[in-house]
């Protein structure tokens, strides 16, 4: 490793330069925050040293006492954050800090929008990590031994923070990983020994590792310049009982755990003894991580057994509807030496699971009961915990009392309305849940389909995300009241049904039959049945499925992911009532019929936001009619 001695210059990933620049301004007004990261880093160096000596005990021999020191040298205008964690190699430190791995990077600082108050908030959400010392300090010196690597060959790292860095290979007399930071001028105020204590209280109460500072000298000591104490808690803080943990130190441990810079939205700390022991701290976050839809990224708890730390993120713990949910679990029953291959099948593992499930969904049962919050949940997670009735299927229930949803009844697009709530609206006489999914709110909530509900004041339910037909698909029911979609079937409004416009139906029928046959037959690649609706009012046609046909929205989603989409025709209804079809009737040109026919089944398929086969013949044969109009 000769070659590696020399100093080299590298220059930073374009990601991190991007990330640099924006950090630096957006976060300015809450600069503070570069000692949570650095402290956070300790932390999980030594929790990672830890776990490593779990295997290989002489790791930690030499200086098994982990710790983290923070130190102030007011004339050199640095604070040093010390620890003796893990460490990193030349190539990790390259690796860590020279690039940002994680995927989606690019994606998410094109999201920025150069608005200071918006933009700190999403790079919270980002977390900023080890690159927020560059907010106070103009120069950064990290000095860097990896366990068990001679004392010879630890990395040194230095940096302005303005596009290169340079690393060599030099001498550390210990393990771990030393942060210099040079203060820029005027960031005078983290000199001051109280401030910073301060501040470092307030970031490391929550922590495990002991937080060193040097004692203040008080005028009359004199002699002890070597006086050190510990200034933060340094527990684990799981283990206390709730009584002795304030919110503050909840909110501090959520936000190292996940890497947030907001306060959760809710918190859960349960000790469960008996035949399985352990603790989980579970979090609700306000707000979704940038990367919550990447496919492929591990979301989880901090998994630690008696209090040794093992693994972030393992996955196992939380169905994966739950993925948003963080936090920690100590389990006493698993082994030190579990691995991630070994979490896949253990029955230890399946029953806390189990457990935790019932227990966040328990959660969100209560925060459900203040609307407000919960409707700031739902906007964020919905659509991920909307896959649970289709994955839990023991806890479809439950998890379907946690829905909500947009519907006639509400005057906006919020997803706002339970299931309970629309039975308890239900008047008597109806027993199903009526509900229209739909492209886009706006096609859902203008369905012809509606018309006859709207007439009747039956509410519906107005269904427009991507998962939302799959999700309906595998609920069916909510305590006993079927799911209905209202745009498949016969319209069934169970005694709901207007017997005099039955009547008015089976006496028009016969006058339509000649007509509707005529329709039929020009229509019949395209549709497999033509027939008169009970549903519109104000719409001459709209187009009906099957209870078992794949509805448009599907089909799209199945032809977007390259899937082959059976076949299927749509019923064609039309509206006895309306001008245009009783006009139909009366047609005696049959070329002209024809043009009809085909206008009203495509005019009902764009209604339902569908794609017209052939957009340009509806085009022409449209404006052929309306041409007729001006003659
Ligand atoms: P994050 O902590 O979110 O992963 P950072 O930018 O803070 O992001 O750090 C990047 C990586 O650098 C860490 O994941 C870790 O591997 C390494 N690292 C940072 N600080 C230390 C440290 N004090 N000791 C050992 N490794 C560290």
């Amino acid at each position: 490793m000769v070659e590696n001695t020399e100093k080299q210059t590298f220059g930073f990933q374009a990601e991190v330069k991007q990330l640099l620049h924006l950090m630096i301004h957006a976060l300015y007004s809450n600069k503070e925050i570069f000692i949570r990261e650095l402290i956070s880093n300790a932390s999980d160096a030594a929790d990672k040293l830890r776990f490593e000596s779990l295997r290989d005990p002489m790791l930690m021999v030499d200086d098994p006492d982990l710790k983290v020191w923070i130190t102030l040298d007011k004339e050199a205008h640095t604070i040093t954050i010390r620890d003796n964690g893990i460490g990193m190699t030349r190539e990790e430190v390259v690796q860590n800090l020279g690039t940002i791995a994680r995927s989606g990077t690019r994606e998410f600082l094109n999201s920025l929008t150069g608005d200071k108050a918006k933009d700190s908030k999403l790079i919270g959400q980002f977390g900023v990590g080890f690159y927020s010392s560059f907010i106070v300090a103009d120069k950064v010196i990290v000095t860097t031994r990896r366990a068990g690597v001679p004392e010879g060959e630890a990395t040194r790292w230095t940096s302005t923070g303005e596009g290169e860095y340079d690393i060599e290979t030099v001498s550390y007399p210990k393990r771990g990983t030393e942060v210099v930071l040079h203060l820029k001028q005027e960031e005078e105020e983290f000199l001051n020994d109280w401030r910073l204590r301060h501040i470092i209280t307030k970031y490391s109460d929550h922590l495990t590792l002991p937080v060193i500072m040097q004692k203040e000298k008080g005028e009359e000591e004199g002699e002890g310049e070597s006086g050190e104490e510990v200034v933060n808690r340094a527990t684990a803080l799981w283990t206390l009982p709730k009584s002795e943990i304030t919110e503050e130190q909840y909110k501090e441990l959520y936000k190292h755990v996940a890497h947030d810079f907001e306060d959760p939205l809710m918190w859960s700390h349960n000790k469960v003894e008996g035949k399985l022991e352990y603790i989980s701290l579970l979090y609700i976050p306000a707000r979704a991580p940038f990367d919550l839809w990447q496919v492929g990224k591990t979301r989880g708890l901090k998994l630690y057994v008696k209090r040794v730390f093992i693994m972030d993120d393992a996955e196992q713990f939380l169905p994966h509807y739950l993925r948003f949910v963080r936090g920690i679990i100590d389990s006493n029953d698993l082994p030190l030496n579990i691995s991630r291959e070994i979490l896949q099948n253990n029955r230890v593992i399946d029953a806390i699971r189990t457990a935790i499930t019932k227990r966040v969904l328990g959660m969100l049962e209560e925060l459900a009961e203040d609307k407000d919050k919960y409707q700031k949940f739902w906007k964020e997670f919905g659509q991920v915990l909307k896959e649970g009735p289709v994955e839990d299927f023991a806890n479809k229930q439950q998890i379907a009392k946690l829905l909500r949803f947009a519907s006639t009844h509400v005057d906006n697009e919020k997803q706002d309305v339970s299931l309970a709530e629309y039975i308890a609206r239900m008047p008597s006489g109806q027993s199903k849940i009526y509900y229209v999914t739909a492209e886009t709110f706006n096609a859902a909530k203008h369905s012809p389909h509606l018309e006859i509900f709207r007439k009747k004041g039956i509410e519906v339910l107005l269904l427009s995300d991507r998962v939302d037909e799959w999700v309906m698909g595998h609920l069916t029911e909510f305590e006993g009241k079927p799911l209905q979609s209202i745009t498949r079937g016969g319209l069934d409004l169970g005694e709901l049904t207007d017997k005099t416009a039955e009547e008015h139906y089976k006496q028009v029928e016969g006058d339509f039959s000649e007509t509707l046959n005529k329709i039929k037959e020009v229509l019949k690649e395209s549709v497999k049945e033509v027939r008169l609706s009970r549903r519109l009012t104000d719409s001459p046609a709209c187009i009906v499925l099957d209870e078992q046909d794949l509805s448009s929205q599907m089909e799209r989603l199945l032809k977007a992911s390259g899937q082959p989409v059976p076949i299927h025709k749509p019923i064609l209804e039309l509206n006895p009532d309306h001008m245009m079809i009783r006009h139909l009737r009366e047609e005696q040109d049959t070329a002209r019929l024809e043009d009809w026919a085909r206008i009203l089944l495509d005019q009902a398929i764009l209604a339902e936001g569908g794609q017209l086969e052939d957009p340009a013949s509806f085009v022409r044969r449209f404006n052929k009619l309306l041409l007729e109009l001006t003659k």
